[in-house]
């Protein structure tokens, strides 16, 4: 695999969030994410052309009432992932936050340590989905983990390396239990901001990381 393919959402994620099947929060910044990219939103819609193929070859009778309420909701909420809303930008400390996340409570910023903040991220209807902002300084690296599920994080300012790639703002990166610990660490002089969900807990062995991990709720 190269470097390049792990700074986008992953075949199977982007299946997940064509189904309606990634938990708001991960949904959240899989927006935050296509908003910003013309590769994944094309193999989106690959995706939700095969879904379709799919619901026009089945009989009425398989489209079980729970999944059809399921579809008419996400029409009524106007959850068309093709179009970004137009939505007012947020400002989180001074970064621009993206137009997708516009309708999302942040929560204050906490410090953790000096050179590591976050913030809670409350997405509506979901305020217990495990979202959060982090800003990591430059040089800095967030606690060493391992995830019980899909971890899904946006750079949106700065940039930072976990040994697989470097990533840069509008990057995706994609973690789940298949990937061994890592330690992501911020390069370069700005300090960097992520918004990161995660669908279980994760796995955190360093101090730091556990002494974090309560705090922060993820
Ligand atoms: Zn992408």
């Amino acid at each position: 695999m190269t470097a390049s393919a792990f700074k986008h959402a992953s075949d199977e994620t982007l299946q997940r969030y064509a189904c309606g099947n990634l938990k708001p929060g991960l949904a959240l910044v899989m927006r935050v994410h296509l908003a910003g990219c013309l590769s994944c939103r094309a193999n989106l819609r690959r995706f939700e052309a095969v879904g379709g193929a799919l619901l026009d070859n089945l009989p009425p009778a398989a489209i079980s009432p729970a999944l059809l309420e399921k579809i008419f909701a996400r029409i009524d909420a106007g959850d068309t992932p093709r179009e970004a809303r137009p939505t007012p930008v947020l400002t989180a400390d001074g970064f621009a936050l993206p137009a997708a996340m516009a309708g999302c409570k942040i929560g204050p910023w906490r410090f953790v340590h000096p050179k590591l903040r976050w913030a809670r991220v409350e997405v509506p209807g979901a305020e217990t989905d495990r979202v959060i902002l982090l800003k990591i300084a430059a040089g800095f690296a967030a606690p060493a983990h391992g995830h019980g599920g899909l971890e899904l994080t946006q750079v949106l300012a700065g940039g930072f390396t976990d040994g697989r790639a470097q990533y840069e703002p509008g990057d995706l990166v994609e973690a789940d239990e298949s990937l061994d610990d890592h330690e992501p660490r911020v390069t370069g002089d700005e300090d960097c901001l992520c918004l990161a969900a995660v669908e279980k807990p994760l796995r955190i062995r360093s101090l730091l990381g556990r002494l974090f991990q309560p705090l922060m709720g993820i």
